[in-house]
């Protein structure tokens, strides 16, 4: 049997950063990490393409929690402790440099996120925390005081004990055998399948920025009115239209937003794309004013509304328009029918893919049983959660990596602060 003050189940992002920052703030405390893998840090390694998106460029909590579409009230008390700009500085005080690309998303320079690693393992030798690899938690309980746990490789007990597994089921089941109600998990952050004329010879293309929206059973069609964009399943920013459908942040953000939904509809459904950001009505009068000034053009060559060109052609004959057709000669139902492919565009969509770069599960420990103010569970003293264990997850950016550190850091304050009994 061998005694920590402080065990970390889970060497992944949140466990790291939990660890470091406990061993940081009160050096008294003996602190170890159980990991179940030969290394840590798997999904790290992994991230952001490679490149670990370590968090995003929104810098006010109000804004910042709105990427979140499970946890958006519960953090952002949180977030007014430990935000984007502290992650930064953080990295930035053990000397990582970082850099902040156009959409947002922030990286570190080197574009590796090995140099998330390195640091990291630095820190925790730095620091003394120890680091158990190939040991998986298999039990855990609780009697006098103490947290019992049993590894693949032998028992341990703590005082403290900080829950960082991400979207693993078996530690959930220990968890709910605890008392915890564990919501269930279901994929969020993926792309959608859909096989369309349309988009069949054009992968690669991007717009970028359309309106998306699941469309519901009762009402399938209709403009993106205040009511809609008011919907949880609404969505707009770049799109990608990729081998298998669409991908990018439009559709990656219904998918998140979504996640609940979709999974009881099978990932059988239909949306609608808006490429153009206009209501029917003020397009349908743009393209009857470019009828006038274009009349003797054809309408499959003279692109508009700054579409990528192979994506006009394609509007333009799913409306019945044929490639030699000139404006002059367009009906009013060809015009309507062009109108209804820029802006209400209907897709039907069966099945998902992963999206490579970043992809998380919803679900998790109910927030109803954490207590914000310090990560610890309301049900047990001293047992705390951070990262994707708790069910919070976010959208493609850096906001799930940032839930990860600010849970992370919170809990390590927390524990920090604690007067240890010898
Ligand atoms: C391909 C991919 C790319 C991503 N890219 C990004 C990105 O760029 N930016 C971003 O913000 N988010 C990204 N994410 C999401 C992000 O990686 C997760 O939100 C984050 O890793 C969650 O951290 P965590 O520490 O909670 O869980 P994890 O990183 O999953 O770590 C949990 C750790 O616990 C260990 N463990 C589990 N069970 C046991 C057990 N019984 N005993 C001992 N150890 C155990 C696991 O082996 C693992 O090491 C990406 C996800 C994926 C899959």
């Amino acid at each position: 049997m061998v005694n920590y003050d402080v065990i970390i189940i889970g060497g992944g992002a949140a466990g790291f950063f939990a660890a470091i920052n406990i061993a940081e703030q009160n050096p008294k405390l003996k602190v170890a990490i159980l990991e179940r893998g030969k290394t840590g840090l798997q999904k790290v390694k992994v991230s952001g393409g490679g490149r670990c998106n370590v968090t995003h460029a929104e810098f006010m909590p109000n804004g910042l929690v709105k990427n979140y579409p499970r946890g958006e009230k519960e953090l952002l008390g949180p977030f007014h402790q430990f935000m984007t700009g502290d992650t930064m500085d953080w990295f930035e005080k053990r000397g990582i440099q970082l850099k902040i690309e156009d959409d947002g998303r922030i990286f570190p320079v080197t574009d590796s996120s090995q140099t998330i690693i390195d640091c990291f393992i630095k820190e925790t030798k730095k620091h003394k925390v120890e680091v158990f690899y190939n040991h998986s938690v298999n039990a855990i309980e609780y009697q006098n005081e103490t947290w019992h746990l049993t590894t693949s490789e032998g028992d341990f007990t703590s005082e403290k004990l900080v829950i960082a597994t991400g979207s693993n089921p078996k530690i959930w089941q220990l968890l709910e055998n605890l008392g915890h109600t564990i919501l269930q998990p279901v994929p969020s952050l993926f792309t959608f399948n859909i096989k369309d004329e349309r988009i069949k010879d054009i992968p690669g293309v991007v717009v970028n920025h359309v309106f998306a929206k699941v469309l519901n059973k009762v009402s399938p069609f209709g403009d993106m009115s205040r009511r809609d964009r008011e919907d949880d399943l609404v969505s707009e920013g770049p799109l990608l239209i990729t081998h298998w459908g669409m991908s990018a942040p439009a559709i990656l953000k219904l998918s998140a937003f979504g996640a609940l939904e979709l999974a009881k509809r099978e990932y059988k459904f239909q949306i609608e794309i808006n490429f153009i950001r206009q209501s029917f009505k003020d397009c349908l009068e743009q393209l009857k004013s470019i009828k006038q000034q274009l009349s003797k053009k054809t309408v499959f060559k003279s692109v508009q509304f700054d579409l990528p060109k192979r994506l006009w052609q394609q509007l333009v004959l799913a409306s019945e328009i044929k490639e030699g057709k000139r404006w002059a000669d367009l009906n009013r139902q060809q015009l309507e029918s062009l109108t209804a492919q820029l802006t209400r565009a209907v897709f039907n969509v069966d099945g998902k893919s992963t999206f490579k770069e970043e992809f998380v599960t919803a679900g998790g420990v109910d927030l109803k049983e954490i207590n914000f103010k310090t990560f610890e569970s309301k049900l047990h003293p001293g047992l705390y959660f951070a990262g994707e264990v708790i069910n919070v997850d976010a959208v493609t950016g850096g906001f799930n990596f940032q839930n990860a550190w600010t849970g992370a850091f919170i809990v390590a304050k927390s524990i920090s602060e604690w007067n240890i009994r010898c």
